[in-house]
């Protein structure tokens, strides 16, 4: 029997130091593992220990005798990685990282945005050196993103929060929520308190399409409506219409899938999970019948992960349906997915997408329609979406990878709903340095870049404006450990100016500022009033939606 990895695998590698015989791949220090959908095991090497499954934050393994049927597939899709990745031996000598010297007395770091960036860097710094870690977040609630983007019928990958919880329990860590760095303090002012500032704010605005008919009223960001069904203040008191019989979603990332599920799954489905109360009754009024979801690319270069489609299969009441004309290939896509090499999750995709186009669709279900190699190039209406009208695209090879070129083939679609699923993208903060073109603060391996290509003393950042809005929960881990490996090794070589002022000099300063800010007690607060209310609706928690009822519920 062996330990199998499944769809959550948020890629945080906890796993891979705990496994006694090294079987699972890849390993942070591979060249796959920058663009691996998930971990594996190798079953023919796996000793059956189950350490792997204590230290996945997710629970995302399972021994193969215990898989669900919804999951059976990951077997074979952990043992097709080492048919293509025959496990070798990792001789590497495993080096613990450093810890700053005792005699440097406490590095005081404040970190910007305490979504999974942040937190896996707080939590690093927290086993590194003897630290004070300011966490500071604009809203009342920590952990972004796995509170405010995860998609609620995802609940195991919102447990890596209980992981942050209990590194978080010292005092070492403060919580400074509710405090809006460039309102209620300056960069100026973090520097003057801490020697280095990490940001981690994420990338909390939208892609535009840049088509004619974007801003009608009814054409929407799926970053709005992600937020809206997931309860984050600024987006509660949004409406959407979902009256009309079709939706229609531009992109197909996971994003793209998540958005679909939402508006296709049965609401009593939801009803069990931590989403937002207003976006439920919503979906329970919703007349949606049908969610076309459109690829500029073809079915091999779409952007969703194979375990996220697969799992599409799984949906109670919802046909997945795929056009067999749109998985006819180019060539050299032809080529590629024949190369003996060829990535088994690639292969999967390409399997998954021929197994969807047999489906038909049944009377009383409701549809998620794929459309492959599409680009809309105006969306239509009379004061409001009526259509999306879009190109066929054909694919050509460029230097830098396989891109969608128009046709002169046109289209169009009927629908109310538009939803842009083109992507996230970070925005400036006053004083730090931005590029403007990738939506991302400049920075070599997390340390922050001036714009002569200089490091900025004592500045640093992590996560998706480090990178670009890529890769999953635990992809952070990795990215995290890099800006503070950077963080400690800098403060160690005396590189870091010290602080001019202490935590206490912050706290008074704070208080001073924002009144309303709320620490490790109100979220605590928060946190147990918002389970409680979710304990006795059968769900995880009842998540409160609005400032006033979080600041209420945070002064207990
Ligand atoms: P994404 O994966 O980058 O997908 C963006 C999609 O938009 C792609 O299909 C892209 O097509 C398309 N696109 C971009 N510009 C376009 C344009 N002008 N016209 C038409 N299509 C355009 O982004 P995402 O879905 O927002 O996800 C962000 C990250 O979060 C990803 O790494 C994702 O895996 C992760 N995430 C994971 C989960 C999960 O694990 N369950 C859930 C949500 C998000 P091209 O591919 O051709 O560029």
């Amino acid at each position: 029997m062996a330990y199998v990895i499944t769809q959550r695998c948020c890629n945080d590698a906890s796993c891979v130091p705990e496994c006694p015989v090294d079987c699972i791949r890849p390993t942070p220090e591979q060249r796959e593992f920058a663009t691996t959908e998930q971990l594996y095991i190798d079953p023919d090497t796996c000793i059956d220990c189950g350490a792997c499954v204590d230290a996945c934050p997710v629970d995302a393994i399972f021994s193969e005798d215990d898989l669900l049927a919804s999951l059976a597939r990951f077997q074979d899709i952990n043992a097709a990685y080492f048919v293509r990745h025959p496990l070798e031996s990792n001789f590497e000598p495993l080096v613990p990282p450093s810890r700053a010297p005792k005699e440097l007395g406490t590095l005081r770091v404040a970190i910007v945005g305490a979504g999974p960036a942040a937190s896996y860097a707080a939590e690093e710094l927290l086993r590194r050196a003897d630290v004070e870690v300011e966490l500071f977040d604009r809203l009342p609630t920590p952990y972004g993103l796995v509170r405010a983007g995860v998609a609620p019928d995802h609940p195991g990958t919102k447990s890596v929060a209980t992981l942050f919880e209990s590194a978080f329990r010292r005092d070492a860590l403060q919580f400074r929520l509710n405090v809006e760095v460039g309102k209620h303090i300056s960069h100026e002012e973090l520097l003057r308190h801490h020697h280095a500032v990490l940001y981690a704010h994420g990338a909390s605005t939208d892609r535009r399409l840049g088509v004619p008919g974007e801003e009608l009223s009814g054409s929407i960001s799926a970053t709005e409506f992600v937020a809206w069904y997931n309860g984050h203040p600024d987006f509660a008191d949004r409406e959407f219409d979902l009256s009309g019989e079709r939706a229609v979603i531009v992109g197909n990332g996971n994003v793209a899938l998540d958005v679909a599920r939402v508006l296709t799954v049965d609401p009593d489905v939801l009803a069990k999970t931590d989403i937002a109360d207003h976006a439920l009754d919503a979906l329970r009024r919703s007349n949606i019948q049908e969610v076309v979801v459109l690829g500029r690319r073809g079915p091999l270069q779409a952007a969703y992960t194979s375990s996220e489609f697969l799992a599409l299969a799984h949906l109670k009441g919802v046909d997945i349906i795929v056009d067999p004309a749109d998985l006819e290939l180019d060539p050299a896509s032809r080529a590629e997915l024949e190369d003996p090499d060829v990535e088994p999750s690639l292969k999967l995709k390409y399997t998954l997408a021929q197994e969807y186009s047999a489906n038909t669709p049944k009377p009383g279900n409701k549809r998620i329609v794929f459309h492959y190699l599409v680009s809309p190039t105006e969306i239509t209406g009379d004061g409001k979406v009526e259509t999306v009208e879009y190109v066929h695209n054909e694919l050509v090879k460029e230097e830098g990878g396989t891109v969608a070129r128009p046709s002169d083939r046109t289209g169009s679609l009927e629908t109310s709903l538009v939803l842009r699923s083109v992507g996230y993208r970070g925005t400036a903060l006053a004083d730090v340095p931005f590029d403007e073109s990738r939506g991302v603060v400049p920075n070599a391996g997390g340390r922050v870049l001036d714009a002569d290509g200089n490091p900025v003393q004592g500045v640093y950042v992590s996560g998706w404006i480090k990178r670009g809005p890529r890769g999953v929960i635990g992809s952070n881990r990795v990215d995290s450990q890099e800006t503070v490996d950077h963080l400690i090794a800098d403060f160690t070589n005396g590189k870091l100016v010290a602080p001019q002022a202490d935590r206490q000099a912050l706290a008074a300063l704070l208080a001073e500022r924002q009144p309303d800010m709320v620490g490790r007690e109100g979220w605590k607060a928060i946190d147990q009033a918002e389970r409680t209310a979710g304990k006795a609706a059968g769900r995880p928690r009842v998540k409160f939606t609005s400032l006033e009822d979080l600041l209420k519920a945070a002064k207990g």
